[in-house]
């Protein structure tokens, strides 16, 4: 793998960066391997990349029907953060906060990773006790939350400046998550792709997976069907983000998932106003400053479900409204960009890493906030299609909740994803 650093830099630039080598091959498809990823967002390039180089497993292909980082992973509002509520997920989510703390070096890629923090508006007292009580678990899974008074939130957050006494929904207090941050979403996928070509991985572009194969036997998964010809493999990952279920169907497994569009829209690029994650879990925005300057900003789901990729209309103005209400200044700002993504939920909103029913498939699925989950969750899938056993982070996000309905609820625990 070419090393990327100021030095390579300053020699490709000699050269008018004629001579820098392809960030990963596109090799020919071969017609079986040891393992099929489908799906090369984020969970599926980190998941190939470990079982590369932690497991030792190279013989993969991973199968993307359109271009490698062109879902989700390039459509998200990059917040990092593991301020989550349940004793099962926040050492999860601590494990991904920290693999992302050195992944610039690990990949040798510059993700443009920079810890901000995240800062709660919390304006009613329900949403106080619910995020005390995330404080109070956080503290004992060592993910910090701490309480800051309106005068500080006022003086961290300079252009927040409705929510006062006045106001419908006055500003209570604020809640600081010091370890959250935001990275290049782009950069995460490419560098994923780039490390495990590097150890031999295979990524296929433009190999749109139709349908899953069954040994005519034993029912065990053998393989999928694809556009471009049938490929045969004893272990299939099913790693699509919004579109498990389109996967899944093929072989009439039903999995407790459904689909929604989450959305987003970026001003344009303006001086440094704000340098902290902002979220307003009570009236629903969130928001950046991007390092373009471009504020950066997202509501909450749309609560029909669809597999639409674009806005609605009233979704955009709720969170617009939202947004002027506690920031009456962005009145005056133009938005660029508005588009959306098709996330799969699970039914307690807790995301699934898991075996199936039919010996050989995984999926990893509902990943409603799943960019900040993107390393622990390929580091753990890595580890359940090596072994053949969920790694003690993921074990209680296996398929098997849903029968004993010991069920993970992170539902509404926050708006920012
Ligand atoms: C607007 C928006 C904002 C978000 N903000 C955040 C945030 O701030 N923080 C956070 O943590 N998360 C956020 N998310 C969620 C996050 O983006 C996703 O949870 C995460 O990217 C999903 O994992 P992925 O990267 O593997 O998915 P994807 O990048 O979607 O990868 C799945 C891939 O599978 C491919 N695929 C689908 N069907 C097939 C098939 N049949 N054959 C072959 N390939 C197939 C797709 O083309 C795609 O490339 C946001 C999402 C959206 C939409």
């Amino acid at each position: 793998m070419q090393s990327y650093s100021i030095f390579s830099l300053a020699r490709n630039a000699l050269s008018g960066h004629q001579n820098w080598s392809k960030a990963w091959r596109s090799p020919p498809l071969k017609k079986r391997y040891d393992v099929i990823i489908i799906g090369a967002g984020g969970h599926g390039l980190a998941t190939a990349y470990y079982l590369a180089k932690n497991h030792g497993i190279t013989n993969v292909a991973v199968l993307e029907k359109g271009w490698l980082g062109g879902g989700n992973i390039a459509r998200n509002t990059v917040t990092i953060r593991s301020n989550y509520m349940r004793d099962e997920s926040i050492p999860f989510y601590v494990k991904s906060v920290k693999l992302y703390e050195g992944l610039t070096k690990e990949l040798n890629y510059n993700l443009m990773y920079s810890k901000r923090s995240m800062i709660d508006v919390v304006q009613t007292y329900p949403k106080l006790r619910e995020i005390k009580r995330r404080m109070f678990n956080g503290d004992l899974h060592g993910s910090a939350y701490e309480r800051i008074e309106v005068d500080e939130l006022r003086r961290r957050i300079p252009p927040l400046t409705g929510g006062g006494p006045e106001s419908r929904l006055p500003i209570l207090a604020g809640m600081v998550h010091p370890s959250a941050a935001v990275c290049r979403h782009d950069a995460v996928a490419w560098s994923y792709a780039r490390a495990a070509d590097d150890r031999g991985v295979e990524i296929h572009q433009n190999t749109e997976v139709l349908q899953l194969l069954r040994d005519s036997t034993d029912g065990s998964i053998n393989g999928v069907e694809t556009n471009r010809g049938t490929v045969y493999a004893d272990k299939v990952a099913v790693v699509v983000s919004g579109h498990t279920t389109s996967i899944t169907d093929t072989i009439g497994l039903k999995l407790p998932l459904k689909s929604f569009n989450l959305s987003a829209f970026v001003s344009e690029p303006v001086k440094p106003i704000i340098d902290v994650i902002v979220n307003c879990p009570d009236i629903g925005v969130y928001l950046n400053q991007s390092d373009k300057g471009e504020l950066v900003i997202g509501g909450a789901p749309d609560a029909g479900q669809s597999f639409r990729r674009d806005i609605k209309q009233q979704v955009f103005e709720d969170a617009v409204c939202s947004m002027l209400e506690l920031f009456p200044s962005f009145k005056r700002l133009k938005l660029m960009r508005q588009w959306g993504g098709t996330l799969d939920i699970a039914h307690d909103a807790t995301p699934i890493v898991s075996q199936t029913d039919v010996q050989g498939l995984y999926v990893s699925a509902g990943w409603w906030g799943g960019f900040k989950a993107v390393p622990a969750g390929g580091y753990t899938l890595a580890h359940l299609i090596a072994k053949n056993e969920q790694h003690e982070l993921t074990a209680p996000f296996s398929l098997n909740r849903f029968k004993r309905l010991d069920f993970i609820l992170e539902a509404g625990t926050t708006t920012a994803t």
